[in-house]
């Protein structure tokens, strides 16, 4: 298994049922969550149920899963009533914060978002 797989990764535990996050969304290859520490008044985690630690490794290992993860984000935005808009972002490394290494695509929408990112 990828570094930080199975018991030590936290995002592996949600998807195990080890522990039960806020989900808003599951497929077969993604599961959707409430971030715990919202940026936004809507603020989701989408992830792929297999880990990678980064969207490139996915997209490499598990194409399907990357496909999966994509409609999943629509899907929330959709079900979230983000039709005016919304981001996603994939932190990736430390320099851009990466604090779980198991990819994640923040899903965040339901106000005006400024750009760049701090
Ligand atoms: P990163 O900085 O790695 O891109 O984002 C990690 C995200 O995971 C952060 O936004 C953080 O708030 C969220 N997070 C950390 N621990 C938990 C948790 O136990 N439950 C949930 N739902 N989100 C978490
Ligand atoms: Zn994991």
């Amino acid at each position: 298994p990828a570094q930080g797989a199975g018991d030590d990764c936290l995002f592996c535990s949600f998807v195990s049922g080890a522990m039960t996050p806020d989900v808003v969304l599951e497929t077969d290859l993604s599961l959707a969550f409430r971030d715990i520490n919202p940026q936004a008044p809507v603020h989701v985690l989408v992830i792929p149920k297999a880990h990678h630690a980064t969207l490139a490794d996915l997209a490499h290992a598990a194409p399907d899963s990357l496909v999966d993860l994509g409609l999943t984000i629509r899907a929330v935005a959709e079900q979230e009533g983000l039709a005016a808009g919304y981001r996603t972002v994939f932190n990736t490394g430390e320099a851009a914060l990466q604090t779980v290494h198991h990819v994640h695509g923040h899903v965040v929408g339901g106000r005006t978002l400024t750009w760049p990112p701090g």
